[in-house]
């Protein structure tokens, strides 16, 4: 149960004074959480931070006023001029003077009688706004505040700026955030009194105030310590969630796999090479998490074509000598194949029996195969995400692989594991993730790397070339088809309501069939399996030389004897993107080219794409690169304004304080696994205001 002493911060924001339903749904647009089905609460408001603040200090005299400049001025009001009437485009003019000259007040639209109240002839008045300078008469048009002389202390002297939404007045957002910060209950402390004193942390109250009513420009900085407590608070909390989240998930199993090396041998000797340094090392590295009761969770980060694959068949290897079943999950149904036909030869010389398990498979052969793997009889099974989904039943399942998952869903699919009975986990991933998203979005999940390739690769030439000079290129293609090369050929998906015309998969295959007949092949998403299987067989094998193709072909393809891949309107694509596909070449010990299409007019962001790609091969620049592109919200599959999934914190500021804040979650759950103590009890509060309460629940059911 929430603790009651939160209960003002769970209230609408339309218990607020001036707050109704309208205002609240504006302020769903301002608040940095997803409100979705519910109401905004003023726990959303307080942390609505501001980006800059207005000096109201600023008081240099109508003459001396700089246009555009905000000031204060005090003066004393000489005449109303109203529009004539039925003029009502005219402002109204109230003009005013101090000791250096005159300024007209300027209203549009504005009631008279609520003017003349508002600034009585004769009277001394302060107003404050943004000057305005037109043909040597200065003007401000309607000032932020105005208020009487002898009750100066009613204008603010600094004001927060925040972000605006149409519709919603800064007055009234502000008077709403003062509101809600004046909700803020007084909270037992959460922080670890060392960490307050060396990062120099105020209480999350006091943090609040001084972002909330700045004095100073440094008061509203995000990279000050009131800003960085808050954006602390929101990693720990994070973390606090994650931790638990994992140690539940690993507290589920507790079987050690061992194995005496028998069926890694076998299949060792089968392979054409031996093991790079590191994927050796990140074998070790599993091999460990296997052996130790602890259940794995294990990240198998490498860039493509760094040689995961033989990495989770090694694993397997020790899955199956320890006497269970090893499933593999790939993305799509091409992949899966492509796994089972790697792998069952190599399983068959070391003895064991592999299936394949997709939508493909049906009747009597899919019960055949469900009751293999139901009674233990089948080692390795390969398959899509069907194996997962539906209830496919296991004899003795202990190590579960998912491959390319490079989408990010995998914080779902732990999750999704922590249900049930659960095997050892590794995730094969070809992102670069930034060790920062790694660990917002994984909190301490172990992470293997492959740092190097394998031996005898050689750099992928990557050139640019308008589609203007297509004709030149089928010429080249042509002469590298005749020398024994084989060529991807990448064209966009064409999406029905698309009125560019592209060429389409299709299209392009029609156009290259009367110049290289039967060599060349197709293959899209709209084919059914087995063509698809075909086309690959083919171009594997080497009938086709060229296979003409949509991006079903991104993802892990390996025809390690391909040597070209062309990628039309590679303006298109995200930089993501083209060096998954880029990573289709350069498999074997020959040169390989990669040929960007693109159709000129060609924007900023995707001329700097391209250039990317020219640049650098390296998967972790060009990860860098895409992040700085489109922002990290995309690789996370939110998109928001700052670090995505934050309210508070910055990444590329507060990134320093995300291990502290694991560290922290490790230590605390070590000592108070329940959240029982005292701070353990403030901590539970920390979970509610950034909505990571969720996590509270597993503590229950745990
Ligand atoms: P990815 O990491 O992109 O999934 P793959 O596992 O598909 O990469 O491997 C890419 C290619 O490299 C495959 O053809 C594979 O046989 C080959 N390969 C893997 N490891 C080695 C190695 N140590 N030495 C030589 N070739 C290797
Ligand atoms: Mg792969």
């Amino acid at each position: 149960m929430r603790p009651s002493l939160l209960d003002p911060l769970f209230a609408p924001v339309t218990s607020l004074d001036g707050v109704g339903g309208r205002i609240s749904a504006l302020l769903a647009n301002v608040v940095p959480v997803d409100t979705t089905g519910r109401e905004v609460r003023i726990g959303d408001l307080i942390f609505v931070l501001p980006h800059s603040m207005i000096d109201r200090r600023n008081r240099p005299g109508i003459a001396a006023a700089p246009e555009g400049a905000v000031v204060t001025l005090e003066v004393r009001v000489d005449r109303h001029q109203p529009p004539p009437r039925g003029r009502g485009s005219v402002p109204y003019r109230v003009f005013a003077y101090d000791d250096t000259g005159e300024i007209a007040l300027t209203f549009f639209h504005a009631k008279q009688p609520w003017i003349e109240k508002l600034l009585p002839v004769g009277e001394d008045v302060i107003v404050s706004g943004r000057m305005e300078w037109f043909n040597g008469r200065p003007s401000m048009v309607h000032p932020d505040h105005v208020v009487l002389a002898d009750k100066a202390e009613e204008l603010p002297e600094v004001e927060p700026v925040y972000p605006l939404t149409a519709g919603l007045s800064a007055k009234v957002l502000r008077r709403a955030i003062v509101g809600a910060v004046d909700r803020v209950p007084v909270l037992p402390e959460w922080q670890d009194a060392a960490l307050m004193r060396k990062q120099t942390f105020p209480s999350f109250t006091d943090a609040l105030r001084r972002l909330h009513e700045p004095a100073d420009p440094i008061d509203i900085d995000p990279a000050n310590s009131a800003w960085r407590r808050l954006a602390y608070d929101e990693l720990l909390a994070g973390q606090l969630a994650l931790a638990l989240v994992r140690s539940r998930i690993r507290r589920v199993t507790g079987r050690p796999l061992r194995g005496d090396g028998a069926v890694e041998a076998r299949i060792r000797a089968a392979l054409p090479y031996s093991l790079t340094p590191s994927q050796q090392l990140a074998l070790d590295e599993i091999h460990a998490d296997l052996a130790s009761p602890d259940r794995m969770l294990r990240l198998l980060q490498g860039d493509v074509g760094s040689g995961k694959t033989v990495v989770a068949l090694l694993a397997m290897a020790r899955a199956a000598e320890a006497g269970g079943q090893a499933a593999l999950m790939a993305p799509t149904e091409i992949l899966a194949r492509q796994h089972f036909a790697t792998i069952d030869p190599l399983a068959r010389a070391a003895g064991l029996t592999t299936a394949i398990l997709t939508g493909r498979e049906k009747g009597a052969e899919r019960t055949r195969i469900l009751d293999d793997i139901a009674a233990g009889r089948t080692n390795f099974v390969i398959g899509t995400h069907a194996l997962f989904q539906e209830s496919v039943n296991f004899g003795d399942l202990v190590l579960a692989i998912v491959d390319e998952q490079h989408r990010f869903g995998v914080h779902q699919r732990l999750a999704m594991t922590a249900k049930g009975d659960v095997p050892d986990m590794l995730v094969m991933t070809a992102t670069p993730i930034p060790r920062t998203l790694v660990l917002t979005a994984f909190g301490d999940m172990d992470v293997s790397r492959l740092t190097e390739k394998p031996a005898g690769r050689q750099p992928i030439q990557t050139v640019t070339l308008p589609l203007s000079r297509l004709s030149e290129l089928v010429e080249r293609m042509r002469k590298a088809v005749s020398e024994g090369q084989k060529i991807y050929w990448i064209c966009p998906l064409v999406e029905e309501s698309e009125e560019i015309k592209l060429m389409s998969a299709e299209d392009r295959f029609a156009h290259l069939k009367p110049v290289f007949g039967d060599a060349v092949g197709l293959i899209h998403g709209r084919m059914n399996g087995r063509d698809k299987d075909e086309a690959m067989r083919a171009f594997k094998e080497g009938e086709t030389r060229i296979l003409v193709g949509t991006t079903v072909i991104e993802v892990g393809v390996d025809v390690p004897d391909a040597t070209i891949i062309v990628i039309e309107h590679a303006e298109r694509f995200g930089l993501a993107q083209l060096h998954q596909l880029r990573g289709r070449v350069g498999r074997g010990s020959k040169p390989s080219t990669c040929v960007l299409l693109y159709k000129e007019p060609v924007g900023e962001v995707a001329k700097r794409r391209l250039s990317v790609m020219r640049e650098t091969e390296d998967g972790f620049r060009i990860s860098e690169e895409d992040l700085k592109l489109r922002g990290e919200g995309e690789l996370l599959g939110t998109r928001q304004s700052g670090t995505p999934g934050f309210r508070v914190a910055r990444l590329e500021l507060h990134g320093d304080l995300l291990e502290i804040a694991r560290d922290d979650a490790r230590l605390v759950l070590d000592r108070d696994a329940e959240l029982r103590s005292e701070r353990g009890e403030a901590l539970r509060m920390l979970l509610y205001l950034f909505g990571r309460d969720d996590a509270i629940r597993l503590l229950r059911a745990g």
